[in-house]
């Protein structure tokens, strides 16, 4: 284990997939779902691609196996998007032949803007032979309410979250309470025409406005998730779920897990406080 991965701990189930294991029992025994992700972006040798593909098929195999009540999380750029878009596409359709054998559901995680268009391509192919795959849009984005349009046409299962990436003013919005607004007018286009939409945040007015949403549209509880991510809210994580809504937890591990942790605590202060006072408890 890395000497410094103390400091991402609260965020990151471990640096090994039986590390993550673990954490899944857990969660999986407290009613949740869950989804793996191995962390690893903009990877640029191969090595470190085929490694991930081959975690990847040994995920699936334990989930088949009943070990795990998980689905799966991947980033194209860490199967070699970087590298080469066929070498990438070639990677991620072992891993989705695996798993369509296996009954597994596949999402692809949506990285920064210079990725979003081959993204969208590279799951728009897919798609008509993988059904059990799905995408992530980010609400930041302005293209985003057509390609959400786009998506509930063809029947495609869509997580929505803020975005996390920093885009620049032309592409996307800037202030919270814009990207909020934004959320929330499509959040109400996927409970209208989406199939089984995933609202993935932990922020309190989204999550109460998309309850609401879905009780007026009449979309029942089990017609939608929640999704957070590991180490955020635990608490409320729990709550949610004795209050009916089915909620899954995304789990990430690995060793690569300085760029998702760098993320986290530049979304959110607390979390920055969270990981000094460890340091100083040291
Ligand atoms: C399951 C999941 C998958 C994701 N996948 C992607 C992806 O593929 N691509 C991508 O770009 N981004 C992804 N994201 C990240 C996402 O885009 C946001 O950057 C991230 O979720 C932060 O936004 P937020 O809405 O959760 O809350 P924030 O904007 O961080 O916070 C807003 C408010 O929520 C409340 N809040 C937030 N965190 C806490 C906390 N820990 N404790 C108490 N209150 C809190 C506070 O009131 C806070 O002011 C994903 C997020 C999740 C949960």
């Amino acid at each position: 284990m890395s000497r410094f991965f103390f400091l991402a701990r609260r965020f990151v189930a471990g640096e090994s997939l039986e590390a993550a294991v673990e954490v899944v029992r857990t969660l999986n025994g407290a009613g949740l779902d869950v989804t793996l992700n191995m962390l690893g972006e903009g990877t640029r040798e191969r090595e470190k691609a085929e490694d991930a593909v081959r975690q990847y098929l040994v995920m699936l195999d334990l989930i088949r196996d009943g070990a795990l009540k998980a689905n799966i999380s991947v980033k194209l750029t860490h199967l070699g998007l970087d590298i080469d878009e066929d070498y990438c596409v070639s990677n991620l359709y072992r891993i989705l032949e695996a798993a369509k054998e296996k009954d597994v559901f596949i999402r692809l995680d949506m990285e920064g803007s210079p990725h979003t268009q081959q993204t969208l391509d590279i799951f728009y192919d897919l798609y008509d032979s993988y059904k059990n795959t799905g995408v992530v849009i980010q609400a930041m984005l302005l293209r985003s309410p057509h390609d959400i349009f786009v998506l509930n046409k063809i029947g495609a299962r869509v997580r929505l979250c803020k975005g996390s990436y920093r885009e620049p003013s032309d592409l996307a919005l800037q202030r919270m309470p814009n990207i909020r607004g934004a959320f929330l007018s499509m959040a109400e286009q996927l409970l209208q025409d989406g199939h089984f939409p995933a609202f993935a945040t932990h922020d309190d007015y989204l999550i109460e406005g998309v309850a609401r949403y879905a009780e007026r549209l009449e979309v029942p509880k089990d017609g939608f998730e929640f999704q957070m991510l590991y180490g955020l809210r635990p608490g409320y994580q729990r709550e949610m779920r004795r209050q009916g809504y089915r909620m899954r937890i995304y789990v990430p591990f690995g060793t690569e897990w300085m760029p998702y942790f760098y993320r986290r605590l530049r979304e959110r202060r607390e979390n920055v406080w969270f990981v000094l006072r460890n340091l100083v408890r040291r």
